[in-house]
């Protein structure tokens, strides 16, 4: 049975914005190549079609967490080297090795559990070593260092591991002149060197996020990493967009229009109560969709190219906007953008972030529910 035609909820992705994104990536980097993180299907903008516009727009391998999203992006097609550096301790490794996916490893039981899956298929693996430089979260530890190393070794010299990469995530990336950044370098430097020194080719070098690749032309490296940039959000707090384009536009269309009278409650709890008779829009998305309840009472929308502010809680479903007294241009079906590129006027993800105190980052992969992901 097919739904509905046009959606009352979307999130709307342009991938001219991620091609743009992934060129100003390139120039930036270059001569060192461009991974781009699509995880967390690519940070809510859909990481297929995210992929396919990155790399048809010069970006050469892609990063995700989990070998279930490096499946996914094989079985739409997508031929390009594909890493993914975060598993469980029991994973099973065998789809990854099936598709020719680079395994990240974080310890030498990681390494075994592949180096045994790539066995049982008559297979050469492909491996990545996930460096912890003082993160202190993913990434082999320099005490378990050895234990993989000489594991490593073993398996370069019997051929049954190819090692693609040795790479490190910063602290710090969007601190540019912090001292743990360089201690993070050259300890990652440090464990490269020993590693050669014990006969492993390290392969290509990467270490650089968003806010590194940007800021730290010292460690491009061979690769660099970035995720929040190719989405077109600014990567440094107050460095500005750099030219990136934001390429979600979160918009709804108005479910109902009705006027409430001076002293009358809107929403649970009337939390919100209008100071005089209004006129008010009922929006039909709420937090089952990614508009977190606790944004009640501190955020703004875009309807009919004015900012209106979002009144009384935010609901499962829905929320309320209040247009104000005798407004008659907006009606039912109207779009209301509630955060986009900010061209227009309208709010941008990092207004929610600051409302709730959070990063951008999770304002837009928290875009979820029965939102309909639209692209042009
Ligand atoms: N590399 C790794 C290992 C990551 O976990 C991430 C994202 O968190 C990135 C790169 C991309 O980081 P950013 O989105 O800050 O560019």
């Amino acid at each position: 049975i097919s739904a509905v035609s046009t959606p009352q909820f979307e999130a709307a992705v342009d991938l001219g914005a991620i091609a743009h994104n992934t060129q100003i990536l390139r120039d930036c980097a270059g001569p060192a190549d461009v991974m781009v993180v699509v995880k967390a299907d690519g940070y809510g903008h859909g990481a297929i079609p995210v992929a396919r516009a990155a790399l048809a727009a010069g970006a050469t391998e892609l990063g995700v967490a989990t070998v279930t999203e490096a499946v996914a992006l094989r079985g739409a097609g997508i031929s390009a080297p594909i890493h993914c550096w975060l598993h469980a301790p029991d994973a099973d490794f065998a789809p990854a090795l099936a598709h020719g996916i680079t395994i990240g490893v974080a310890s030498s039981r990681h390494l075994a559990a592949v180096l045994a899956a790539a066995d049982a298929a008559g297979t050469q693996a492909k491996v990545a070593v996930k460096v912890d430089s003082g993160l202190n979260r993913n990434g082999v530890s320099p005490g378990e260092w050895p234990a993989l190393r000489d594991l490593l070794a073993k398996a370069v010299v019997d051929e049954s591991a190819a090692v693609q990469s040795f790479f490190t995530h910063l602290a710090h990336a969007d601190e540019p002149d912090h001292p743990v950044i360089d201690t993070q370098a050259d300890r990652f430097r440090a464990t490269v060197a020993d590693a050669r020194a014990s006969g492993i080719d390290p392969g290509r070098l990467h270490v650089a996020n968003s806010a590194a690749t940007m800021t730290r032309p010292d460690l491009r490296f061979d690769m660099v990493r970035p995720g929040i940039a190719l989405y077109g959000l600014a990567p440094v707090a107050g460095r500005g967009h750099m030219g990136l384009r934001p390429a979600m536009t979160v918009k709804a269309r108005i479910a109902l229009v009705k006027d409430v009278a001076a002293g009358e409650g809107v929403s649970y709890g009337h939390v919100w109560t209008a100071p005089g008779d209004t006129t008010v829009a009922l929006i039909p998305a709420g937090y089952a969709d990614g508009i977190p309840r606790n944004l009640t009472g501190r955020f703004e929308v875009l309807v009919g190219g004015r900012r209106r502010p979002a009144v009384g809680r935010v609901c499962m479903d829905q929320f309320v906007v209040d247009l104000g007294h005798g407004e008659t241009s907006v009606t039912e079906g109207d779009e209301v953008v509630l955060f986009g590129t900010g061209d227009d006027g309208a709010p941008i993800a990092q207004d929610w972030a600051d409302a709730l105190g959070t990063i951008h980052y999770e304002v837009v992969t928290g875009i979820k529910g029965r939102v309909a992901r639209t692209y042009r």
